[in-house]
């Protein structure tokens, strides 16, 4: 019953993975607020005639971080939906996703997966314009793939469902996949979409590019506005930093149970000690009482009276210190009389 003061490996696993859990939730909370931050301090610059003047100025003829609003136009072709009639667009992404249920061994439930089997996504070169249509300012968007945040429009969405035989159910059902079907869907980028660009602004030549920023910085391209991008990587570091806080507080709450169970086995063989020296002390005087010396009492004699042979285990202490007479006679509850620890049980000794 009684611990040895080390902790179990259970709790050691607790503590190791509830610490790197928040290793890892601290981190992504740091760089998702960093992004937020560095967002929140982009400069805006706005479309208009005197951009390539600002920009030819500025040192480098960069702004290393700006953020952009415009109309998405293209430079020369653009991209017809599949689909959908006069639907134009400058990116267009095809995917199909096979859909099936699978059966869980562990927790005996059919679940829906979805694997993508096929994406493919065609882009043409394009600018973000001004609202107003007499300004004729335009940004080159590069490598808009690279965005972090390229939130496109579903232009077209199909199911086809798996066609069923009763053959193929049972042979289903032993393999434990049931196919679903195929999920197609069309997304684009369209001409005429109002898009917020954040990354670098730079002046090539007669050109003004948007393009992927340095190292640390994150490359957005979204339909969504400035406000609305910032609020949502505001809420996402809070959501790692809430994270980070539980697990957090669950390390230091088996760390500390692990210190705390720690410390009652230390205080009770302290304890066990304290008592054990008092023992002899008693011991050595009751000897003065009744004049008995000390080299004449057998190492086999009862602690109590000092003359009968021992013969009792105690438990769980595991003594053996007391005669029979003095066994019963203790006084309830019975407490081993070296170490005082409760008495269980008594296993009678034999001696042959
Ligand atoms: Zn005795
Ligand atoms: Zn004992």
């Amino acid at each position: 019953m009684e611990s040895n003061g080390k902790p179990s490996v259970a709790e050691m696993v607790v503590l190791a993975t509830s610490s790197a859990l928040t290793a890892v939730f601290y981190s992504i909370y740091r760089s998702r607020a960093k992004t937020a931050t560095r967002l929140k301090e982009a400069k805006k610059v706005s479309i208009d005639q005197n951009l390539k003047a600002i920009l030819s100025e500025t040192p480098g003829r960069c702004v290393p971080y700006a953020v952009i609003e415009g109309l998405v136009r293209s430079v020369k072709d653009t991209l017809n939906s599949q689909f959908v009639d006069d639907c134009k667009g400058v990116i267009e992404r095809l995917t199909l996703k096979e859909e099936k249920m699978v059966w869980n061994r562990t927790t005996h439930l059919w679940n829906s997966t979805e694997k993508v089997i096929h994406q493919r996504t065609n882009t043409v070169p394009f600018v973000l314009g001004s609202y107003d249509e007499n300004i004729s300012t335009a940004v080159r968007v590069v490598r808009p793939l690279d965005a972090a945040e390229l939130d496109l429009e579903t232009t077209y969405e199909n199911f086809h469902p798996t066609s069923q035989s009763l053959f193929n159910f049972i042979s289903q059902f032993i393999s434990g996949e049931q196919p679903k079907g195929i999920h197609e869907m069309e997304e684009m980028l369209r001409v005429g979409d109002s898009v917020t660009g954040v990354g670098e602004l730079v002046l090539d030549n007669d050109l003004i590019k948007l393009q992927p920023p340095k190292q640390g910085f994150c490359y957005f391209l979204t339909r969504q506005n400035y406000e609305f991008l910032l609020r949502k990587q505001v809420n996402a570091g809070r959501v790692w930093r809430i994270l980070s806080f539980v697990f957090g507080l669950a390390a230091c709450s088996t760390l500390l149970y692990i210190l705390w169970k720690w410390y009652v086995h230390y205080r009770g063989s302290r304890k066990r000690r304290r008592d054990m020296e008092e023992f002899k002390e008693q011991q050595k005087r009751l000897m003065r009482e009744l004049q008995i010396q000390e080299s004449s009492v057998r190492a086999t004699s009862c602690v109590v009276c000092l003359s009968r042979e021992r013969s009792f285990v105690f438990l769980e202490c595991g003594h053996v210190c007391a005669c029979a007479p003095c066994y019963k006679a203790l006084p309830e509850p019975k407490k081993c009389p070296i170490c005082r620890v409760t008495i269980d049980r008594v296993v009678p000794l034999y001696n042959s």
